[in-house]
């Protein structure tokens, strides 16, 4: 028998990614994605249904021809600095569309979603490495929006016997090793993309180090980079436990650790052999010293650990992607 699942943003970059690595465990991914920041290439030949998790007409039909055995909850809006300027998109992205699918799954009595969250429902580091016990205290409607949905999974768990498995990704990189998948922002602002975006022949960019200045060893932010392939094997990790032992739980997703972004320019130059041209900048508003997680639960409870343990290995994936890329 088929083991349906539904993916929602199952068209963006972990998303795809996550679908990639169901089927090849056997899983029937059905990718829903209204293709507002994901590509149709990325679902690379897989079934993608084109619609909104707002929509819940087109969700009620899904949910209707498909027994679906589990959830993952992918599409949302993930950027810092638009959610400090247009915190509504985010808000109805992120909580207002999520409550309509969990309706939806509720109606259908379907019982385990695997929720996308992050790093930013934390704010500000009190304690490095960050375990999930760290204090949750967001400093954008980003990280808000998160933070209520992960509280709306622990209330339906209470009363209706939802099952969750909460997943906080830190910096998600890289790109899949053998699939035509990989990073593709429309518009990119992440580190490692856009210092590889520098070295195409004639793209004439620079990167722009934002802030030197920060209490660090080489006054740049730290951040803790996961591949994105061991992301969507922890997605499947996450979903197995749930079929298992039902309730649920939140985790961070993250290598445990720090590579600063004056290190990651320097290991794109090995990755590369070619010389990033950077610039420096002012500090990007909201932007933390250093992100750290402690990754020790995620290995307790689902046996996961990343494969990816080298920045080297990570960027050499993206670079394969950044020079092949296909959308
Ligand atoms: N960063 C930078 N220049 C850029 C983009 C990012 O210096 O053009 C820095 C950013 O300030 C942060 C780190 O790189 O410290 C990672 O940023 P990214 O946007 O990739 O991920 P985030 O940590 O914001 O999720």
């Amino acid at each position: 028998m088929k083991k349906f699942v539904l993916v929602t943003g199952g068209a963006g970059y972990i998303g795809s990614h996550t679908a990639a690595a169901l089927a090849e465990r056997g899983y029937e991914p059905i990718i829903y994605d209204n293709l507002s920041e994901g590509h149709i290439e990325a679902a690379d030949g897989r079934l993608l249904v084109i619609g909104d998790t707002a929509d819940t007409l087109k969700l009620n039909e899904l949910f209707k021809k498909y027994d679906f055995k589990a959830v993952f909850h992918f599409a949302a809006a993930s950027l810092v600095g638009e959610s400090v300027k247009d915190p509504a998109k985010y808000y109805t992205n992120n909580l207002s569309a999520a409550l309509n699918l969990l309706s939806v799954m509720l109606n259908f009595g379907v019982k385990n979603i695997i929720f996308s969250s992050t790093c930013a429902t934390y704010g500000n580091p009190v304690r490095l490495p960050m375990d999930e016990e760290h204090p949750q205290a967001p400093i954008n409607p980003y990280g808000s929006s998160k933070l209520m949905a992960e509280t709306v999974l622990k209330d339906y768990n209470a009363a209706y016997g939802l099952n969750y498995a909460i997943l906080r990704y830190f910096n998600a990189a890289g790109a899949h090793p053998s699939l035509p998948i990989g990073e593709s922002h429309r518009h990119e602002t992440h580190l490692i993309p856009l210092a590889l975006k520098t070295l195409i022949k004639g793209s004439g960019k620079k990167l722009t180090i934002f802030g030197t200045d920060y209490d660090t060893p080489d006054g740049t932010c730290i951040r803790d980079y996961i591949h994105v392939s061991d992301l969507a094997d922890a997605h499947i990790l996450a979903m197995e436990k749930l079929f298992a032992d039902g309730g649920g739980f939140a985790v961070n997703l993250a290598t445990g650790k720090g590579h600063s972004v004056k290190e990651i320019i320097d290991a794109v130059h090995f990755v590369t052999g070619l010389k990033v041209p950077v610039l420096t900048g002012e500090r990007r508003a909201g932007d933390p010293p250093v992100l750290v997680a402690a990754n020790t639960l995620a290995a307790h409870l689902l046996g996961f650990s990343p494969k990816y343990t080298d920045i080297h290995k990570i960027i050499q994936t993206a670079w394969n992607w950044e020079v092949n890329k296909r959308f």
